[in-house]
């Protein structure tokens, strides 16, 4: 007589919806800065790619209005500009500096479940059975924020700016339920 198959899929959903649920009663927003992102200037028309530099011509066709503010520049840094600056055919473009991209800041909340290593070492001090784990912070996500996450370079978390760490780890039976990203308090 044949045994019954096991019911795989109901135990991966189940497990998933435990953890999902889990997630939802405790995890907190924690913001997430990602590296910027590079985006072609709007400001000029054409590339000159033997010399690696923007075109000369600016671009009547800029869809922002000459005011629309951007935050950012070649190297990184945050400052205040606008993504729309006419300029004469022949001249340098204003707006990326005739580097042919712009750099955008990406960053955003996550619900995150949190665990500090502190507690992980107080936990094993009271001799619970506690995961140890790489890095000042560990951060459990679901699935749906991996993408951003992976992208975090720093966090901020309980108020500490933080810095990506190894490598991250899945969880789940089968399907990944969940996954674990690393960081150290950044100084
Ligand atoms: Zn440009």
């Amino acid at each position: 007589m044949a045994l019954p198959a096991l019911p795989i899929d109901s135990i991966v959903a189940t497990y998933k919806s435990v953890m999902a649920w889990q997630h939802s009663g405790t995890a907190r927003d924690i913001v997430v800065f990602c590296e910027p992102v590079r985006t072609g200037c709007p400001n000029h028309v054409g590339y000159d790619f033997i010399n690696k530099r923007a075109s000369t011509i600016y671009n009547t066709g800029n869809p922002y209005s000459t005011g629309s503010p951007f935050v950012i520049n070649s190297s990184g840094i945050q400052i205040s500009g606008i993504l729309n600056i006419p300029f004469a055919s022949g001249s340098t473009c204003p707006v990326c500096q005739g580097v042919g991209f712009i750099l955008t800041p990406a960053s955003g909340i996550v619900k995150a479940r949190i665990k500090w290593k502190q507690s992980e070492n107080l936990a094993n001090l009271k001799g619970e059975n506690a995961t140890v784990f790489d890095g000042d912070v560990r951060i459990k996500v679901l699935p749906a924020d991996s993408a951003i996450m992976a992208r975090a370079n720093q966090i901020r978390v309980d108020g500490k700016l933080c810095k990506a760490k190894g490598t991250p780890d899945a969880v789940g039976l089968r399907d990944v339920a969940a996954y674990y990203y690393y960081f150290d308090i950044a100084l």
